[in-house]
């Protein structure tokens, strides 16, 4: 879930590991450890519940020193976040290290089995079992030093069920270091007399920009030297390094005082990265559309979560709007343990900001099963989505840090808009003059982006008024739904300011009942072919004496009227409305968060990539 690092090599270790989970902070986690091999052959492992700061302050510039070891960030699954449950873990010799990220589901019968044998576990977590089943299957070991232990973890990992990014290494080899994977990222770096293993690529920055992937069911052989990977059953596996195009500054916050107001702010040349090479005077070009069959389509589903699933019901419009395709967003947990109907008929569009979301990777799945063809939309290249589908485009708007999304939710927006627009034009279901005209607001959009942050200022002031309220809610219609689902979402995420997003149409049926001169309601009533009815809906909210904070579309005066404070956001058509309305409601979340006190570019509870189930 959270945060592997892995050294070998001359170096001193620790300071290597203890960096490189600093730059894996992001992905959220609630304990930090790190065990080293020291050159007298013992193995020290220091781990902390909490952040790394923690770990860091406790060892008092006092780290263990040693040239391999392994580092982690958990987040926990089995068992509570403590300093016993913290990784990295050992087995009852303390021999064997393990550090893992993901799940070990059938850990309870092998712990069973485990222990009718005579071993003693220390942990609640799932993830010991592979400590003690690593140190049984060494007893049994039939081949000597590295092959030994790489033996000793295939015939481990043949007897788990679930998802792991694994770092192992044995204090009898002081040389090697053991990495492999299944459903949770892990990557190798490629140094020159060192290697490193690290479940992201920000870990590896400082010290290479040569990866090699993993594939799930595949384990690496590390010495400072040599990389060899193999699949479970032995058989040795090619692969060439790739070139990573990232710098670490890139990953840095930039002048910022949160990588999530960082984010919020570079969405003007995000948008114009996602928009690169796919926009010109001709109009619009997905080219990685040409490796799907389209004609075969005749129904599209789009399956998310979280901000990917408020992207997905914003495509879910403008694809049957644009294409006249049925199109459905739905929510990929609910998705995998459904009885969908698909067919080969069917295009399932997967949408995972890390490409690492599990519900979304069991939905491709499924989808897969059943003969749909699928295309990934997502941040990151190589991630475990990218490898299962028929196609995959990429956001192309660099790491996003932040553990709550902000600038892959527009460019997710965009880009599903795009392909249906590219769609609409291969269909013919729009006319010329409409694709030719969105096209140009497309163009235009990173600008627009850029005056809708000059509500930053205002969208301060209203944080001031509301961050002590006891709830927000959001409206919209049409595409303001979305918007407005994706306003409390950020509100909830980053303030921890309980939130509701509701159609606009909606609220009449429950939800006014709770409303009174306490609880503000947002009305998403920017320019739309409803916008009419939405007025009405902000008249029943004040008949309730509910304060209203509007945003609307520049130069609309009536609005004022009906609203306590309007926010004035530049003119788009509807459909890219959402990518514009957000901005203003990531900032309103970024200040009363900033109000409240809370941790905003990790806030608690949460993990930027959800991993597991
Ligand atoms: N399931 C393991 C645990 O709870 C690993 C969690 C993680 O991915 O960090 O310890």
């Amino acid at each position: 879930m959270c945060g592997i690092v892995g050294y070998v090599g001359p170096r001193d270790a620790s300071p290597i590991l203890l960096d490189g989970l600093r730059r894996l902070e992001y992905r959220g986690y609630d304990s930090a450890g790190i065990a080293i091999l020291t050159p007298g052959g013992k193995i020290e492992i220091r781990k902390s519940e909490g952040k790394l700061k923690k770990l860091i302050d406790a060892l008092d510039g006092r780290a263990p020193v040693g040239n391999l070891g392994l580092g982690h960030t958990r987040w926990a699954t089995h068992g509570a976040p403590n300093d016993t449950n913290a990784h990295p873990h050992a087995d009852c010799t303390g021999r064997i290290v393990v550090v893992h990220n993901g799940i070990i589901e059938n850990y309870a019968e092998l712990r069973e089995s485990l222990r009718a044998r005579g071993h003693k576990f220390v942990t609640e977590t799932d993830t010991e079992v592979l400590a003690h089943l690593i140190e049984d299957e060494m007893r049994g070991a039939k081949s000597e030093g590295a092959l030994a232990l790489v033996g000793a973890v295939q015939r481990t990992l043949k007897q788990v069920r679930g998802t792991y990014g694994i770092g192992v290494f044995d204090q009898a080899d002081p040389e090697l270091l053991i990495g492999a994977r299944h459903f949770s990222p892990l990557v190798i770096g490629m140094g020159s007399g060192e290697n490193f293993i690290a479940s992201d690529i920000p870990a590896l920055l400082p010290h290479t920009k040569r990866v090699v992937l993993i594939e799930d069911g595949e384990i690496a052989a590390l010495t400072r030297d040599s990389i060899h990977l193999y699949t479970l059953d032995g058989e040795p596996v090619e692969r060439d390094p790739l070139q990573v195009t990232w710098d670490a500054q890139s990953a840095e916050k930039g002048g910022y005082p949160h990588f999530y107001l960082k984010e919020i702010n570079e969405q003007p040349a995000a948008l114009a990265n996602a928009l690169r090479g796919r926009i010109d005077e001709r109009g619009v070009t997905i080219a990685e559309l040409d490796a799907l069959d389209l004609a075969r389509v005749n129904r599209v589903l789009l399956l998310a979560c979280g901000s990917s699933y408020h992207a997905a019901l914003v495509g879910k419009r403008v694809f049957e709007e644009w294409t006249r395709l049925p199109a459905e967003a739905v929510i990929a947990s609910e998705f995998r343990y459904a009885c969908p109907v698909i067919d080969e008929h069917t295009l399932a569009i997967l949408i995972t900001q890390s490409g690492e979301t599990a519900d979304t990777i069991a939905s491709m799945r499924l989808a897969k099963s059943a003969g749909a063809q699928t295309l990934a939309l997502t941040n990151t290249i190589g991630s475990s989505i990218t490898r299962g589908v028929t196609a995959t485009v990429n956001l192309q708007v660099g790491p996003e840090i932040g553990v709550v999304a902000s600038k892959t939710f527009s460019a997710q927006v965009v880009l599903l808009e795009l392909i249906a627009l590219d769609w609409a034009r291969r269909r013919e279901t729009l006319p010329a003059a409409r694709i030719a005209e969105l096209a140009l607001q497309f163009a235009q959009l990173p600008d627009v982006v850029e005056g809708a942050l000059g509500t930053d200022q205002q969208m301060r002031r209203v944080a001031e008024k509301i961050w002590q309220r006891k709830s927000i809610f959001f409206f919209g219609r049409g595409y303001g739904y979305p918007t407005a689902l994706e306003g409390a979402l950020k509100l909830k995420e980053v303030s921890y300011l309980h939130a509701e997003g509701y159609p606009a149409g909606e609220l009449k049926h429950g939800p006014i009942a709770m409303l009174d001169p306490d609880i503000p309601v947002i009305a998403i009533a920017t320019q739309s072919a409803t916008l009419d009815k939405v007025v009405s809906n902000i008249q029943e909210v004040r008949a309730r004496n509910a304060p209203v904070i509007a945003l609307a579309t520049e130069g609309d005066a009536r609005i004022a009227e009906h609203a306590d404070e309007v926010v004035y956001l530049p003119h788009v058509s509807e459909e890219l409305a959402p990518v514009v309305a957000t901005v203003p409601l990531q900032l309103l979340a970024y200040h009363v968060a900033i109000k409240r006190g809370t941790d905003v570019d990790q806030p608690r509870n949460l993990a930027k990539s959800v991993t597991v189930e």
